[in-house]
């Protein structure tokens, strides 16, 4: 099976994970703080705080903005379900702005049209999860505009975008957010295994987050409520959880984090050539914008229903069968039935239902091969011409 994302590990990285096996700390040894320092200059952002799931980062990141029982968080439908299930976890409800037909993002114009009835009703959210689709930057600015005149913060949930630029800088930046987050699970453009990052530029949101990934616990005598009882001392300053990541894990991000310009241009390669591949075809290919980089997590079609015979279902499972493993991202998040209960209306997500009735993901990771592309493109032009019969 051809998956449709997967890790390109190196001897490298093999070594360095070996360096720490053999060295003294396997976690909250030095490579932990290394890691963070290292994607910090990467994106160009103050603070990183590196934890053991994208999933625990955006946990601690709401926490850190104050996300309570009483608030509300927005993010898009047309993400994985960790997008929005920090906000539930902090027990603050959630609810979806509907996409971009184009970009698949977070529609901005939705948003705005969302905000004014929010306002009206007095229920405006406390914060705002974008979700950079597919590693394509969402319109920030547009987003930090709307966040300056109604007051709500800002997670970039950039789980696909570390390597993304935004108008020339690294997603990462926090220029447009409080926090950005990004996810190291081996399907995304770097891996630790598991793990994830937060970043910020202020400080206070850095101490919250490295308090809250650690039990609530700090060893830090200025931060105490009183002088050290000795050297043994900690105090818990509020309820944490552990959500470290390991210093196994950190050498291999760093590791990966070297090569990380080189997988991106694999990437676009690859994208470059399904572009050129599919562009006859009744598919529509990514729209990406120009002035951005898109980290090319994903490489999202869709079919042209009515141009041709087979069902989205059938296409899809014809990939399968053929050893092609395609994928969906996403199905939308209320339709899940954990999110049934909230009660929302389909109809408000007219876009969403449509993306996800004719969305597939098609492979895409460094070490696709060129062969594998071909083949997997001519049989998708023969299950749209001949039907595949
Ligand atoms: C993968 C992913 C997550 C969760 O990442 P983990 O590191 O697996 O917890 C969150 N949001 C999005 C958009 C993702 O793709």
């Amino acid at each position: 099976m051809i998956p449709y994302g997967r890790q390109s590990i190196s001897q490298e990285d093999i070594e360095a994970v070996t360096q720490v096996l053999k060295s003294d700390y396997l976690t909250q040894g030095p490579v932990v703080p290394q890691f963070e320092d290292a994607v910090a200059q990467y994106c160009d952002a103050k603070h990183a705080i590196a934890v053991n799931s994208a999933t625990s980062a955006l946990h601690i990141a709401c926490l850190a903005l104050g996300v309570g029982k009483g608030d509300v968080v927005w993010t898009s439908p047309i993400s994985f379900v960790a997008s929005a299930n920090c906000a539930l976890y902090c027990g603050a409800e959630v609810d979806f702005v509907d996409i971009d037909s184009n970009t698949y993002n977070l529609s901005v114009e939705q948003l705005q049209i969302k905000l004014e009835q929010a306002d009206k009703r007095g229920k405006l959210p406390k914060v705002v999860i974008p979700v950079h689709l597919a590693g394509q930057p969402c319109d920030m600015e547009g987003i930090r505009a709307l966040s300056n005149r109604y007051g709500f913060k800002i997670i970039e949930d950039a789980s696909h975008a570390i390597g993304a630029k935004y108008k020339n800088f690294p997603v990462g930046n926090c220029k447009y957010s409080e926090i950005t987050v990004f996810s190291f699970h081996p399907v995304k453009i770097i891996t630790t295994g598991e793990g994830g990052m937060a970043l910020t530029n202020c400080p206070d949101i850095a101490e919250r987050m490295q308090l809250l990934r650690s039990h609530g616990i700090t060893r830090d005598a200025d931060k105490m409520t009183k002088q050290p009882d000795g050297q043994w001392y900690y105090q818990q300053l509020d309820l944490g959880f552990n959500y470290r990541i390991t210093d196994i894990q950190a050498a291999l991000g760093l590791s990966q984090l070297e090569r990380l310009d080189i997988f991106i241009e694999a990437r676009q390669k690859i994208a470059q050539r399904y572009n050129e591949m599919l562009s006859d075809l009744p598919i529509t290919l990514p729209c990406l914008h120009q002035q951005n980089q898109s980290a090319l997590h994903l490489y999202i079609v869709r079919l042209q229903l009515d141009k041709i015979t087979l069902s989205h279902k059938e296409f899809f499972s014809r990939l399968r069968e053929k050893g092609i493993g395609v994928n969906l991202h996403y199905i939308p998040i209320y339709l899940q039935p954990y999110y049934e209960k909230f009660g929302y209306h389909q109809d408000e997500f007219v876009n969403a239902n449509t993306y996800y009735s004719e969305a597939i993901s098609l492979p895409i990771y460094p070490d696709l091969t060129e062969s594998a592309q071909i083949y997997l493109c001519e049989f998708i032009k023969d299950l749209v011409s001949n039907q595949g019969k």
